[in-house]
This record gives C-alpha cells, structure tokens and sequence, in this order.
C-alpha cells in the first residue's frame, strides 16, 4: 500500500493522495455514516437499560465502544478491498461496463484510480508493457519518465495531458500518450477522478515525416551541387578564362552537361510526383507494349552507338496489348535500357525481350527483361535500388548524367500500372531488370 506524507503525496508516485484530506479518515466517516442508524438504536436501547437500573453506565459505555469499532473494521469484503488502497468512493469504475470499454478500445488503454494504481487495462495495453499489473502503481510496468510525468501533471491539474516518447521494447517506435482525467461519481454522493492513459503508435507518421525531410534534403543537395558548379565556371569565364579561347570551349561543354543534369533532375522529380499523384488511379487504356519498347529501343540507338553496345532485340511480331499509360510507360524502358547502355556498356550488348508468364499468384503476366552483360550489382544493394536518390557509384551514376531517380520512378510507374520490377544480378557477369504486368486480353484473342 502507498503511504502519504503530510502534504497529501504518495511517497511511492509522487502524485496527491487523495483531492481532500486523507483517505483512511474519509474511510471511517463513510463506515461511521453508514453505521449511524444502528449506533443511534443501540445508543438508545443501552440509555434506556442505563435509566432503568438494567445496565451500569460504564457497562452500557464499554457495549457501545465495542459497537462503534465493529463499524469502523472493515468487515465486508469490498470494505476490505477499498481498505487495500483501491482510493475512495471509486466502486463506480469497476463496473463491468467501464471494463468492457477499456478492453473494447483498439489501441493500448490503461485506466488508473488517483494514486497511479492500475484498475483495468486492455490486452493491447498488456503488449505494449507486459509488466502491468491490476493494483499495481502503473508507473511499475511505464517507466518512461515522459509518462510519470504526464501522469503526475494530468492527476495535479485535473486536465487532459499529451506527450510523445521513444519506446525501444520490442522494437523502436514513436508514441503518443494521452492522459485524460475522467470524473467519477463516488457512491456517497462526491466526486473523484480516474486517470484513462491511451497510447498511440506516431512510427508511421514519423517515418512518413523523416522520408519527406530526407526527400527534400537530398533534392536541394542534387541541384545544389550542379548550381555550384555552373556559378563557378561563369565566374571563371568572366575573370582568369575570359580571353581563353580552349578553356571557354571546354567550360561550356561541361556547363552544358551540368545544366542539362539539372534539367533532367527537375524533369524526374515532376514524372515522380504526377505518377505518385495518380497511383490509386489505374490506367485503363489498351496500349500496344511491343510498339513503346521499339519506339524506346530506336530512340536510343544513338547512346548505344556512342557506348559502342548493341541493342539486341527478341519481341513478338503480333501486339500485346496492355491497360496502361502510353508516356509513362515510354518513360519507365527508356529508364530501364538507358541504364543498362550506361552502367552495362562494358559488356557490349543488351538484349531487350518479352515473355507471358504466370505471376506469383498464377494468373498470366507480360513481361519485358532488359538484361546487360556489364559489371552487375552486387547483392547487397539490390533491396535499395529503387529508393530515391540511392545509388551504388554516387561519383559514376553523376559522371553519366544519372540523377538517382530513375529506378524509383519505374518502380511507382509499375505500382500503377498493379505490376512489379523483378532485380537480378550476377556480378561481373551483368544485370537483368524485369518490368511485369498483368496481362490484358489482345483485341484479337477478346
Ligand atoms: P541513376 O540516375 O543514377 O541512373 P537509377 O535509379 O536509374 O539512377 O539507378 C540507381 C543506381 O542503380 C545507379 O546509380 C547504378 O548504380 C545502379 N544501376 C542501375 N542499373 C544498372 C545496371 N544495368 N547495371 C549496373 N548498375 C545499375
């Protein structure tokens, strides 16, 4: 049991024992109060024995003294429970009720009397701090010194409370707890308050909040960098390099480059916020893919013939149709060859074929692998290829023009368009992209 100092706090909690006075002289005016009637009785009963010589007066007194402590020990047994420390005049929040209502609530729920103790809590709530133990101090099994403090300010205030700390057990996850002190009517007519802790998971929120701040990050970094070096050459051009005719020829050549990086940046980041716009929206236009691969592969024939590779192409000659979006698909192979003509061009070939196949549930699908015999990817960066701005080589993917967008853009073109991109990749033997899609029935075969 927690014991009360003479200010009224819990030397356990730290928190008030009770909003009034202490709770054991309230315990025995409430048993004094109930017993009123039949001390009243026997007082006038052992009077009247007293005036009519039955019963000496001191007897008499000594009967009544016995009457008055049987009232005050607690006899019954909720007597005996409210004598534990349940807090006075509480009864109302055991009900049956109330405990269906914490335990119905879906996110981890903790209701506690005054004195910090715990009354019921919900099975999520028992996940969340296995140590939780009805009559126990809930500060036992919530040791966070974010909640102690809530708790503490909620129950001294009498005013709903709302923090956020770091939970690392099981794992780490950002929650939210609020403390909402709830008035409860006690059974002789007063009033107390019981403290109801419910907590919520933030780690979405967080996570969603920690990507967008990265995003951002990284995007000004990227256009920083080719911004930087644009304004030192023009300051070059304009002083030391002004009457150098070699140097002003090669300093354009690279400023070009560096703006048309910035250009194809700020290109890939609008394709990835009008695709990311419309994900829920599937397309549902029939396209022909065989004639978007040829049309990517033609385009570019000239990066191939620079790279010195050859675009080797195994399409069928018949259509196959697809639901899906014409640009955004022309832009996904472009990514995908383009790619693999940069990072793979030492291997002097890329082959771009189609296959039907059934997908991981079985139902059929179409799919388009651009495989390369360059340097391959090692394993350990597959799972993270498509992130945002992720790169293997930052100094080769930048030396390309690459902005680090590319993949992450085909993966949410292909999340629209309900297919998936499949990664292989042997090292030193080359890389395999697969774009898969579900198959729609050609107009043919319909
Ligand atoms: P980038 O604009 O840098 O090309 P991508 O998202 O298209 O960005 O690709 C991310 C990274 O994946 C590249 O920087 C490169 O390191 C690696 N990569 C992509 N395709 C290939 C490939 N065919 N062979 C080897 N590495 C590749």
């Amino acid at each position: 049991m927690a014991a009360s100092d003479q200010t009224g706090r819990n030397h356990n909690t730290g928190l008030p024992a009770t909003r009034a006075g202490s709770p054991w002289l309230a315990q025995w005016a409430d048993r004094l109060r109930r017993a009123a009637i039949i001390l009243l009785a026997a007082g006038f009963a052992l009077g009247g024995l007293v005036i009519f010589g039955e019963v000496s007066f001191p007897r008499a007194l000594a009967v009544f003294i016995c009457l008055v402590a049987g009232a005050l020990i607690p006899w019954r047994l909720r007597d005996v429970e409210q004598a534990r420390g349940e807090g006075v005049g509480i009864a109302p929040v055991e009900t049956a009720v109330v405990r269906a209502i914490v335990e119905g609530m879906p996110d981890p729920a903790v209701l506690l009397d005054r004195a910090g103790r715990v009354l019921h809590f919900n099975s999520a709530a028992g996940q969340l701090a296995p140590a939780l133990r009805k009559n126990e101090l809930a500060q036992f099994a919530l040791r966070s010194p974010e909640i102690i403090t809530a708790l503490r300010e909620a129950i001294a205030s009498a005013e709903p409370k709302r923090t956020t700390y770091l939970d690392h057990v099981p794992v780490d996850r950002w929650m939210e707890l609020i403390v909402t002190p709830i008035a409860v009517p006690t059974a002789f007519g007063g009033s107390d308050y019981s403290m109801l802790m419910t907590f919520h998971d933030q780690t979405p929120l967080r996570r969603v909040e920690e990507m967008r701040a990265d995003f951002v990050a990284n995007a000004s970094h990227e256009l920083r960098t080719p911004l930087a070096a644009l304004s030192g050459f023009i300051d070059t051009l304009q002083g030391p390099a002004r009457d150098d005719a070699k140097a002003r020829e090669r300093f354009l050549a690279i400023m070009h480059a560096q703006a048309t990086r910035m250009a194809r940046l700020i290109d890939d980041l609008l394709s990835l916020s009008r695709v990311e716009l419309s994900a829920h929206v599937r397309p549902d236009t029939l396209v022909d893919i065989v004639v978007i691969i040829r049309q990517v592969a033609d385009g570019l024939e000239a990066l191939a013939h620079e790279r010195q590779v050859t675009i080797e192409i195994e399409l069928p000659t018949a259509p196959i149709m697809i639901a899906g979006d014409r640009e955004e698909l022309l832009r996904l192979f472009e990514n995908l060859i383009e790619n693999a003509l940069k990072y793979g061009a030492s291997g002097g070939r890329v082959i771009v074929s189609l296959v039907t196949a059934a997908g991981g549930d079985g139902a059929p699908e179409v799919r388009v692998l651009v495989r390369d015999f360059g340097p391959g990817i090692a394993p350990e960066h597959l799972p993270r290829l498509t992130e945002r701005f992720y790169r293997v080589d930052v100094g080769d993917s930048r030396a390309q023009g690459g902005t680090g967008l590319g993949l992450s853009l085909v993966k949410h073109i292909l999340n629209r368009h309900r297919g998936r991109l499949l990664i292989e990749s042997v090292p030193k033997k080359g890389a395999t992209f697969t774009a898969c899609f579900p198959q729609t029935k050609s107009p043919a075969s319909a």
